[in-house]
């Protein structure tokens, strides 16, 4: 490796470490101890996240955009994983990070907004909302994954009003198809009275036929 290559110096040894050192051990007696060298641990994972994003977003910009992915062969690291990285770096610019909430809380906040992998641009700025909606609520990753997946879905049923009444709350796509008539699938859009009145309309008081034998 050339020498005049930059290095962080984030350690005084030359190699890693890979167990705690016996020096810190011998001081590690009360839980307040572990609980203060932990979060010093986990602080430093959060920094470590946001360097290596950095590092691959200004290798994008700098080397161009295949340099990322050729790294990713020589290191063995998932593509996936490398251009995630990037996609944080971007969502967040360092101004907008918060120290409160972990780097894979970032990450999936990043995904409330669309983003343009070739540009690098995000189309919408929802994600500092969510992200510190779950800094408030103390949401997990999952949590917040699954909201944003939710109000994601919601927006999109909003879109289209109920097709009888006009209503926009709680409308469902339905599909309309002829299995024996080949005719692409007829989509169309109810809020539940709607739906239930045009079942009455089909089969009268009867419940409808299903399926199922
Ligand atoms: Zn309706």
């Amino acid at each position: 490796m050339d020498s005049r290559a930059p290095t962080l110096s984030l350690s005084a040894e030359r190699t890693p470490l890979l167990t705690l050192p016996a020096e810190v051990v011998k001081n590690l007696t009360t839980y307040e101890d572990h609980l203060s060298l932990y979060i010093q641990l986990e602080e430093t994972s959060t920094s470590f996240s946001w360097l290596k994003a950095d590092v691959l977003a200004h290798m994008e910009e700098t080397c161009g955009q295949g340099a990322p992915l050729q790294l990713s062969s020589t290191v063995g690291v998932p593509p996936g994983t490398i251009s995630n990285y990037i996609r944080v770096a971007r969502a967040f610019p360092p101004e907008k990070r918060d120290p409160g909430a972990s780097f894979s809380l970032h990450f999936q906040a990043s995904f409330a907004d669309k983003y343009n992998e070739k540009t690098g641009t995000f189309a919408t700025e929802t994600r500092f909302k969510w992200r510190d909606k779950s800094i408030d609520n103390n949401l997990s990753t999952r949590s917040l994954h699954k909201e944003i997946r939710r109000a994601q879905i919601r927006a999109k049923e909003k879109v289209f009003p109920c097709m009888l009444c006009g209503n926009t709350e709680g409308t469902m796509q339905y599909a309309l198809y002829a299995v024996l008539l080949d005719e692409k699938m007829q989509y169309f859009y109810l809020d539940k009275p709607c739906y239930k009145k045009l079942c009455q309309f089909l089969y009268g008081k009867k419940n409808p036929p299903t399926t199922s034998k």
